[in-house]
């Protein structure tokens, strides 16, 4: 099959053939019909995050299922699914606890000690598998617990976006922050994630949302999809204009860029008993620093896992949202390209000139 490879940081990813096995009894091998271009790939492109070479990137994926191992009962050829990197494993004390996204996964190695098997090969030489999913190629070859069926009117580029921005950014505010009903909310960042974020506020009924970007055209795609107000952080110090704004802070902030100051200023935007959620990821090594006293009012800073999702449980409901108007995904997507367009991705996201670029496989 074609994939695009990553050779390692700061390397354009090159279209190579590589050979894909055949399913083992608990995998599927998924046709990809869309993959999106991720922000988290780019972090791995760019060497802020490690990742072995050679490997196959790309993480926010849907498709149709073309075979399945011996024991899969959960879907069958012809399926739609979307891929999630949330694999579990459904029999952990974090799977047990209702926390399926923090599960290591289901055992993939043969004993303790044997590494991973290797489901990807180029003339022989292994070829690593990305969380478990490795989307920028015309096959993916996953575990069955790291899909979900889903129904088939729904597009499947937009059911692509769902496999990881829409639900990390709608999930933070719906699962980690759970917004309530009348409340204001500060996004930081109007990337992809960040404008699902501000749409699941928008669904949990916030009654004062902010967007917070340098970019324009960024503030103004966030107020037609769920913004109530924006700051250009440019011109302003954002943590005392909201605080202005709302008089005295926001009751939730979210981080959704992956700075260590913007942490900061997400932090600085709340008001006593306020809580920031860390969305964004911060490279390796960065360290975040809050005044200690704002504790003592009951602040909170937070990380969030891929939106907290039970995403056999959420991503069917997000896309009642979206087939109902309420979660509005085509204007997330800004450009849709080949396998062949994704160095050309990357380019425009580093720009911010792209919501989203959307890889069409099919
Ligand atoms: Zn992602
Ligand atoms: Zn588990």
């Amino acid at each position: 099959m074609k994939a695009a490879l990553f050779h390692g940081p700061q390397q354009p990813l090159t279209i190579e053939d590589v050979e894909i096995d055949q399913p083992m009894a608990h995998e599927v091998v998924v046709r990809t019909a869309a993959s999106g271009v991720c922000h988290s790939d780019l972090h791995f492109v760019e060497g802020s995050y490690p990742h072995p070479a050679p490997a196959v990137l790309g993480h926010e994926a849907a498709g149709v299922v073309e075979a399945v191992g011996d024991q899969v009962t959960y879907v069958k050829p012809g399926d739609h699914v979307i891929a999630c990197l949330s694999v579990f494993c459904g029999t952990c004390e974090q799977c047990l606890t209702g926390h399926p996204y923090l599960c290591a996964g289901p055992e993939t190695r043969r004993g303790p000690d044997d590494p991973p098997k290797i489901r990807l090969t180029k003339s022989g030489e292994p070829v690593h598998q990305f969380l478990n999913i490795s989307s920028f190629a015309e096959r993916m070859l996953v575990h069955v617990n790291a899909i979900v069926k889903i129904r088939e009117d729904m597009p499947l580029d937009r059911a692509a976006l769902i496999g990881c921005g829409v639900t990390t950014g709608v999930g933070a505010a719906l699962n980690t922050a759970k917004v309530a009903p009348g409340s204001t909310v500060a996004v930081f960042g109007a990337g992809g994630v960040g404008l699902a974020a501000i749409q699941g506020a928008r669904i949990a009924g916030a009654r004062q949302i902010i967007a917070v970007d340098v970019v324009e055209s960024k503030l103004g795609l966030a107020l037609e999809l769920g913004a109530t107000h924006t700051v250009d952080a440019s011109q302003n110090e954002p943590s005392k204009t909201i605080r202005d704004m709302t008089g005295g802070g926001v009751d939730y902030a979210f981080e959704a860029i992956g700075l260590a100051d913007v942490v900061k200023q997400a932090f600085y935007s709340t008001r006593a008993g306020g809580t920031t959620t860390i969305i964004g990821m911060i490279p390796v090594g960065q360290k975040i620093e809050i005044e200690g006293r704002h504790f003592l009012s009951e602040r909170k800073l937070q990380g969030s896992s891929m939106g907290s999702n039970r995403f056999r449980v959420d991503m069917p409901r997000y896309i009642d949202f979206y087939l109902q108007g309420r979660l509005r995904l085509d204007e997330m997507i800004t450009k849709r390209g080949k396998l062949e367009d994704v160095n050309e991705a990357f380019r425009a996201m580093k720009a911010g000139e792209v919501a989203r670029t959307v890889l069409m496989l099919d």
